[in-house]
């Protein structure tokens, strides 16, 4: 079905830069003799009236071609870097990325999500694509500049809000099955509705997941993460089986144990509620992480207690342990980023422990000592952690740990704690005992940070060296210099 812009309900405003450059590329193309079209999520988009800057650019002829003699018009001209073997060319132009690319034909074996790819039409290039909404096209050559070209009822589906193959989806999914991990992916960024039978079709496809890269997959939770309301995603995955598959240690977590009449929280449930508040506040894909694992280790650290019922004693520090295998199966990194995440699931009962009664300044300070700069991200996970029902309560946990926070703001404020090197450093202790590196360095330093933290002395030089020189005598050291 062809439709013209100003027909449909939806809308598509573009930006004058965006104008220019579409004009240049369909004077371009009909100087070639190509017919050109803008495809994909640039279109889908568009139409949704959702930003997007990465523009597709699909033509009957050569997409390198185009792309250099399209770069040969633009000032600055930009660099077009080709990529031969996929004969895909893109250039840079403002903050637009756009890609130019030749229309094929794929066909896929058994055993990969590669297909090999020749030549085609526009129609095969639309049947390539993996859902109806992503399918659209519009046409750049003046004779019908603007016109979508929908052969899948696209327009219809953007409006219905449904995610939908082009083509059976049986075949779609098997042939890439990165394409079920991609619908429950937009389902969730767009807030649409997966069509029953692609749905279903997921499900029985979902074993094949296993040909798709681990990168691949963890590319497209993280997006389901970064989305609005990340619970859709996760959900989708558990209730099509994919979940179980790509990540058991969240599958888990689903279902409620009784045992002499006493249960315990669903804690899949939990955790979704719990990803979900906080993504409400923060953007912060590593804090949505600890979210997702804050408690990981519950499965396997459950236990029943004829007196107390269930508990989970100990799940924070496993869960902490645990940590670097998940990132490292799910191919994320391994660096201050785990060790962030890692920190918030240790400690993310610390805050808890702090809104009993009568806590000490020390407690305080410890929290503030180990919690470092992320001590506010941390509150946010505790916060977002509240998913009782009973708003009674959600009003009490939460006035509980605004007394925390202004105790934490309190000893701040006079120990500053927070991002603390302690002053004494192992290299002034060995010089005053005249030692070299020795367990009784570490010993010291050690008494040293105890004792502020404790509130024994205060966080400042001269106490800490008096200290220092006190706590090396009782350990039988002599003073070999003073400075
Ligand atoms: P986003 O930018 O949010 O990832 P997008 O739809 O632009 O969304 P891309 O991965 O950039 O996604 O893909 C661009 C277009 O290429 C898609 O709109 C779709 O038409 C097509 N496409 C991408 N990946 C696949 C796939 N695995 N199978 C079929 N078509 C695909």
């Amino acid at each position: 079905m062809i439709h013209h812009l100003h027909c449909t309900h939806l809308v598509f405003n573009i930006e004058p830069q965006e104008r220019k450059i579409f004009e240049l590329i369909s004077k371009t193309a009909d100087e070639l003799e190509y017919p050109a079209y803008v495809v994909g999520g640039y279109v889908r988009d568009r139409l949704l009236g959702r930003p997007s800057k990465d523009v597709d650019i699909v033509c009957v002829g050569s997409g390198i071609r185009l792309a250099e003699n399209v770069a040969s018009h633009l000032r600055p001209i930009p660099r077009v870097a080709v990529y031969k073997r996929f004969g895909t060319a893109m250039l840079k132009h403002g903050d637009m990325e756009v890609e130019f690319v030749g229309a094929r034909k794929e066909s896929y074996r058994k055993d990969s999500r590669k297909p090999s790819v020749e030549e085609g039409t526009l129609e095969d290039d639309q049947n390539r694509r993996d859902f109806t909404i992503n399918a659209l096209a519009v046409s750049l050559n003046e004779k019908d500049y603007g016109a979508i070209m929908d052969p899948f009822n696209g327009l219809q589906h953007l409006e219905e809000k449904l995610i939908k193959t082009p083509l059976e989806p049986g075949q779609t999914f098997s042939d890439d099955p990165l394409r079920m991990m991609r619908a429950i992916r937009f389902a969730t960024q767009l807030g649409f509705h997966i069509d029953d039978e692609t749905y279903a079709a997921i499900g029985k496809y979902k074993d094949r997941i296993k040909i798709v890269s681990r990168e691949r997959i963890t590319v497209e939770m993280e997006k389901i993460l970064a989305a609005h309301k990340p619970s859709i995603g996760f959900k989708l995955l558990f209730d099509t089986g994919l979940l179980e598959l790509i990540f058991p240690e969240m599958t888990a977590l689903h279902g409620v144990e009784y045992r002499n009449g006493k249960g315990h929280k669903d804690n899949f449930y939990h955790t979704l509620e719990v990803v979900d508040n906080l993504s409400k506040n923060t953007k912060n894909i590593w804090l949505r992480w600890a979210a997702v694992l804050h408690d990981i280790a519950k499965p396997p650290t459950k236990r029943f207690n004829p007196k107390q019922g269930w508990t989970f004693h100990g799940h924070e520090a496993l869960g902490a342990a645990m940590v670097p295998r998940i990132f490292k199966r799910l191919r994320l990194p391994l660096d201050s980023k785990m060790k962030y995440v890692q920190k918030l699931v240790r400690l993310h009962l610390r805050p808890i422990s702090l809104t009993k009664e009568n806590i000490t300044d020390s407690a305080i300070r410890r929290l503030l000592f180990d919690a470092g700069d992320d001590i506010e991200d941390l509150m946010m996970l505790c916060e977002a952690d509240i998913t009782s029902k009973n708003p009674r309560k959600v009003k009490r946990y939460l006035e509980n740990y605004n007394l925390v926070r202004q105790r934490l703001e309190e000893v701040e404020e006079h120990d500053r704690i927070r991002n603390w090197q302690p002053p004494i450093s192992g290299e002034l202790i060995m010089n005053t005992f005249g030692i070299s590196p020795s367990r009784e360095v570490g010993v010291i330093k050690n008494a040293i940070r105890e004792a502020i933290l404790d509130g024994e002395i205060p966080n400042e030089y001269q106490a800490a060296f008096d200290y220092m020189v006190s706590k090396g005598q009782e350990l039988g050291l002599e003073v070999a210099k003073i400075r």
